[in-house]
């Protein structure tokens, strides 16, 4: 099966360089009015606010947007969700994290099921519907184990007339998956870490299983495969440039709308906090997300991904917390990170917590505010999904073939500057000028090509018949804008060539082929605004 990490591999250099970005390439104002549409933003989008946002101004403004997202999109609920550890024996060597295998002063626990239960119903009688089930990577603790861990939770939450069970373990293989929801469980918690790789295999050292990268990329589309479709992804912040791990989510949670029509059930902002006997986490460093920038993370989440469930957690301070929760997110309330600490209470974890008010003070405070708050997750339609264009609908596709004729222009340039250079290869003052048009156009097509595409993909493609021919040409033109992302990466790479050797044979043929390739797909893409979609534009 192929997976999300052969599209992400492609991507990487792109998200670097949109990571590092000091100009936006939309106005702030234009990015909300487009997250206002309810469909989610792309990566180039949350780059841009990230642009925007090193203006403190700009930056103050953004919460209010995105709460004013929130509440038009999401359900005006908050829930509570409490997390039970299982076990603190591990095999990993995350160098983050209190339960890393080498770390001595550790506590190790494994719950026994009889203790499991007896916490369990000790968390059950305090109200609490939603349990997410939390193991580190414990040999002792396989999936078959886990899997009646997750049948005993379920028995108990029907018991009581209903509930969630989210699992958050090492990374299993998809029939495990398949086991496990059939044991009951209703959805997969997993952080990808940091997808920025060099700094994923620094941080997970030695002979970690959990080393294995593209594994991690890969998991959601086993789960899915696996028949769980509530899935919650995200990055731990801290391990690198929150920037570009922040685009990488939004670049996985577009690419599941985009291959399954799923929104991610939620998404985690666990940010890199202080824990006992890991040095890395003591004291800040160059990745370290201050609490400004957190708000910011936070609202651009919030933006591109309006109806998923933002993961508030107790690593945050409770006035953080509270001051950014927002309509339809997930709060953590009572949280215990050692197996068993709920019965024993205020025994060091896996990483530092801090200490919240009693459930009914929070849920006050929420209720004042306009959000009620809930035990149990609410079984509603994604809003997003509806949000697509419905059969009928008329479409206004005037903006779209504006584009395409601003995207010809910049073709006609780019073929004419291969055109000097191949005509002008041996006089030094030609090829410069031609080179320096080159790498114009190779930035531009970067940029406007790549989000051109993906905006086609949300917001024209879900138009397009459900029939058979309709899926095919979708697929079909899903592929050629994957294809010109990676040809315009191997172009970057034959201008280095080419500078090096001063041959461009390679370079022309390149130029010339994609040239004719994209003009080909514009135009089938007219044909479809005309014809599939005829009746229905404006
Ligand atoms: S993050 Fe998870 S896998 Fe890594 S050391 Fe900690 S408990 Fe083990």
């Amino acid at each position: 099966m192929t997976g999300f990490s052969e599209i992400f591999l492609s991507q990487q250099a792109r998200l670097e360089r949109l990571a590092a970005i000091s100009e936006p390439l939309r106005q702030p104002q234009e990015i909300i009015r487009i997250a206002e549409q309810g469909r989610g933003l792309e990566a180039e989008d949350v780059a841009s606010l990230f642009a925007a946002g090193r203006d403190r101004a700009c930056r103050a403004e953004l919460p209010a947007a995105a709460n004013r997202i929130r509440m038009q999109w999401a359900r005006k609920t908050v829930e509570f969700i409490i997390p039970v550890y299982l076990t603190s024996f591990c095999q990993n060597e995350c160098l983050y994290c209190g339960y890393r295998q080498s770390n001595a002063i550790a506590e190790r626990v494994r719950l026994s099921q009889e203790d499991f239960e007896k916490q369990l119903d000790l968390i059950l009688s305090w109200g609490h519907r939603q349990i997410e089930l939390v193991l580190s990577d414990d040999p002792e603790f396989g999936p078959d184990r886990v899997a009646r861990y997750v049948a005993a939770t379920r028995r108990k939450l029907d018991a009581l007339g209903g509930g969630m069970v989210a699992l958050c373990s090492p990374v299993y293989k998809q029939e495990n998956y398949v086991r496990l929801r059939e044991a009951g469980l209703d959805w997969v918690v997993e952080w990808q870490e940091t997808y920025h790789r060099p700094h994923f295999d620094r941080w997970h050292s030695g002979s970690s299983p959990k080393r294995a990268f593209e594994s991690r990329l890969d998991l959601w589309d086993h789960v899915i495969a696996a028949g769980i479709t509530r899935i919650g992804i995200g990055a731990l912040l801290g391990l690198f440039d929150f920037r570009h791990d922040v685009l990488a989510v939004i670049e996985h949670g577009n690419y599941l709308r985009r291959t399954y029509g799923i929104e991610p059930h939620a998404l985690g902002i666990p940010r890199l906090k202080p824990a006992r006997g890991v040095l890395a986490s003591q004291k800040p460093n160059r990745f370290t997300v201050s609490d400004d920038d957190f708000r910011l993370v936070v609202s651009a989440y919030h933006m591109a991904f309006p109806t998923s469930r933002l993961f508030f957690n107790t690593r945050e301070s409770y006035d953080l917390n509270i001051s950014l929760v927002s309509a339809g997110d997930l709060f953590t309330v009572d949280c215990e990170t050692l197996p068993g600490a709920y019965l024993r209470r205020h025994l060091p974890g896996q990483f530092t917590t801090h200490d919240y008010p009693p459930r009914r003070e929070v849920a006050a405070t929420l209720e004042r505010r306009g959000l009620a708050v809930q035990y149990l997750a609410e079984e509603t339609p994604c809003p997003v999904a509806l949000a697509a264009p419905a059969p009928g609908t008329a479409i206004d596709t005037k903006g779209w073939i504006d584009e395409h004729a601003q995207i010809r222009a910049r073709l006609q340039v780019w073929e004419a500057a291969l055109q000097r250079l191949s005509a002008n290869a041996a006089h030094a003052a030609e090829r410069q000028a031609a080179d320096a048009c080159l790498r114009e156009s190779l930035e531009y097509f970067k940029v406007v090509l790549t989000t051109h595409c993906r905006r086609e993909e949300s917001e024209l493609f879900p138009a397009l018949p459900q029939d058979a021919d309709g899926t095919s040409k979708l697929a079909a033109f899903r592929a050629e804008h994957e294809r010109f992302g990676v040809d315009l990466d191997k172009f970057a790479r034959q201008m280095v060539s080419y500078g090096l050797s001063k041959d461009p044979t390679v370079l022309l043929t390149l130029g010339s082929r994609m040239i004719r390739e994209m003009r080909a797909h514009l135009e089938a893409e007219e044909q479809m605004l005309s014809s599939d979609l005829g009746g229905r534009t404006g």
